[in-house]
């Protein structure tokens, strides 16, 4: 069988693409398969939207001294910038500072300490603090898992928890010009070591034996030695019948139920621009950063970039999967009427001082669906099957099958690729 490359990437997104460009220096011939008709996939810098700056639709933060990202981003000369502002909340009709982003951090540490083993965040709650006096913790607990991680509390690992809990409170940037930069700097890397793209090609089916893929998109089908599975966790985990499920011919058992125990934690994002800064006209909240609140859309954040007059909400987990059909002009009102209530202003002049605005709804995008995954009971045993070649011809990469302390994020993309090159070159079929 003549093969069109030695190995095949699916998926465009920051593991696909780092682990294409490496694959391609270590001498190897390259084709990347994209779905979506430009790369990126979950990183997603808007140029063109209407707002005053661009906008970050997808990844935004550094999330701490991470050294992939940060190494990257250096190589390819991006800036990078600390955060800064407050950190805010609204609780019983009042703006307050926020120390950490878990309150009653105190009281969790013993049970945490003490945990024999795994079990749902939820589970621990009830088990830990049963009582109607706890009902403020369990809130705060949830509001964290549900809304930091857009985990699902009923599945979450309370290890996992613990661990993000007990992380350092590094100094977090954000990427100047977008992490859209990062992607366009891979992109050429790629180019100019000499991988091909196609894009608008979803994967359908994946024919395979060991040695030998065949890769069908409705368009055309590639063979070659290796294929690399870059894909989103939900990707991977529907079901073979589902519109966007990729089906492997013979199928792959082990790790379809692999994926399934990996949490796909879903979030929305509301891009708000408005025509006054008019959180800066308020003393409590002039220096704000981001403000926590139980409303529908709970959490809001500012921009470093001066001048900004963009406010970028967050809904995540359960929460945000319940509104998943709601069409765009509900969820604006969802907005509004959360900052109505925070900052007290008329939901009806909140609107009249929108400028533009954007809600990137991921669960609606057919070849991405979640946003980034989350640590389940089990899901680490989960992700080392995924890490096991399977018969030296199919691997797969992405953040979702990142093994450490920076789970979910982009770090967790390029750590992944960086690995599964590795095994890549080690398995190299005879
Ligand atoms: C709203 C939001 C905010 C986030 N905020 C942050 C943040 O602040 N900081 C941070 O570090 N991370 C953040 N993340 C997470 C981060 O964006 C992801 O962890 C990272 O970008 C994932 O990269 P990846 O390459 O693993 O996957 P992806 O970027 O999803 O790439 C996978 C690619 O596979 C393609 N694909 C899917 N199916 C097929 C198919 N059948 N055939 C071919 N191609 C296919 C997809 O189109 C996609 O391009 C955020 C994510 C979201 C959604």
């Amino acid at each position: 069988m003549k093969h069109d490359a030695d190995a095949i990437v699916v998926g465009a997104g920051a593991a696909g693409l780092m682990a294409a460009w490496h694959l391609a220096q270590a001498g190897r011939k390259v084709l990347i398969v994209e779905a979506n008709d430009k790369p990126g996939g979950r990183i997603n810098t808007l140029h063109n939207a209407g707002f005053s700056h661009y906008v970050e639709a997808g990844a935004e933060f550094v999330h701490g001294e991470l050294p992939f990202t940060l190494q990257l981003l250096k190589e390819a000369g991006i800036e990078y910038t600390p955060m800064s502002g407050e950190l805010l909340q609204y609780k019983k009709g009042e703006i307050q500072e926020q120390h950490d982003l878990v309150e009653h951090n105190e009281r969790l540490k013993k049970p945490l300490n003490d945990l024999a083993y795994d079990m749902p965040v939820e589970d621990f709650l009830n088990k830990y603090f049963p009582g109607v006096e706890d009902a403020a913790m369990r809130q705060s607990v949830k509001r964290f898992i549900e809304g930091y991680e857009a985990a699902d509390a009923k599945r979450a690992s309370i290890i996992a928890m613990k661990e993000d809990l007990m992380e350092d409170d590094s100094e977090q940037f954000r990427v100047e010009g977008g992490y859209g930069k990062m992607i366009d700097y891979l992109v050429k890397q790629c180019d100019q070591n000499g991988c091909m793209f196609r894009y608008s090609y979803p994967v359908k089916h994946i024919h395979w034996s060991e040695g030998n893929v065949r890769v069908d998109t409705p368009a055309a089908s590639y063979h070659a030695q290796q294929v690399l599975l870059t894909v989103p966790i939900s990707i991977l985990q529907a079901e073979p019948n589902e519109e966007h499920a990729i089906r492997f011919l013979p199928s792959l058992e082990r790790k379809w139920e692999a994926a399934k125990v990996i949490g796909a934690g879903i979030v929305m994002k509301f891009l708000l621009e408005f025509k006054t800064a008019f959180w800066k006209e308020n003393a409590e909240t002039k220096d704000m950063g981001f403000i926590l609140s139980d409303e529908i859309v709970p959490t809001w954040w500012t921009q470093t970039l001066e001048g900004s007059m963009l406010l970028t909400g967050w809904l995540a987990g359960p929460n945000a999967a319940k509104l998943k059909d709601d069409d765009e002009d509900m969820l604006l009102d969802d907005a509004l009427n959360s900052l109505s209530n925070i900052f007290k202003i008329p939901h009806v002049t909140l609107r009249e001082q929108l400028r533009t605005w954007y809600i990137a709804n991921w669960q609606h995008q057919p070849f991405i669906k979640c946003a980034y995954s989350y640590a389940t009971v089990g899901s680490k045993e989960a992700k080392e099957e995924l890490n096991k070649p399977e018969s030296s011809t199919i691997f797969f990469a992405g953040e979702a099958t990142y093994i450490g302390q920076a789970a979910g994020t982009v770090e967790a993309a390029l750590a992944s690729a960086v690995n599964v090159v590795k095994e890549m070159l080690n398995h190299r079929p005879a």
